[in-house]
């Protein structure tokens, strides 16, 4: 049995049989490296922590939404996205913590209806990974768009 409940706090999903999301993110993480398919890693780990605010600071998930806003808008590319969360990562003027402390974490100030999850990237099957990786990160941008969460935030700075 599970201790986790049925329905995701996060993002919603609805596993009748105790599987988390984490459970899917992990199926996914493995076939990266089964089938050798890590040429969208980041924007995986994008969506789904997206999904998940959570597990994000609130500057991390600023910082992610400007990221999505670049990867969807502006058509930056994976390879392009690695480059800037490297860059990031090893900029010694990142004054910020990206991952949530128990006393600050992520949170959208407006409910987000999301109308794909990373579950539905498992049941695409393997084969499908790719295109389903980059038509859920068009499902992430689309409602938080919608709902307001991405007012204020921009990608300037980004492309130097
Ligand atoms: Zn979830």
């Amino acid at each position: 049995m599970s201790e986790y409940p049925v329905v995701c706090p996060e993002c919603g999903e609805n596993k009748s049989d105790g599987q988390t999301c984490a459970d899917a993110f992990h199926v996914l993480l493995a076939w990266e490296w089964e089938f050798e398919m890590q040429d969208v890693h980041h924007l995986l780990v994008l969506c789904y922590h997206l999904q998940h605010p959570s597990l994000y600071s609130p500057d991390g998930l600023k910082s992610a939404l400007e990221l999505l806003i670049a990867f969807v808008e502006a058509e930056m590319s994976p390879q392009e996205m690695r480059r800037q969360i490297w860059q990031r990562i090893n900029s010694g003027q990142r004054d910020f913590k990206i991952t949530a402390r128990p006393d600050a974490h992520g949170i959208y100030a407006k409910p987000v209806l999301w109308e794909m999850r990373v579950w539905d990237c498992v049941r695409a099957g393997h084969e499908n990974y790719y295109r389903i990786v980059r038509t859920w990160s068009e499902s992430v941008f689309s409602p938080l768009k919608a709902s307001g969460n991405l007012a204020g935030i921009s990608t300037h700075g980004m492309f130097k």
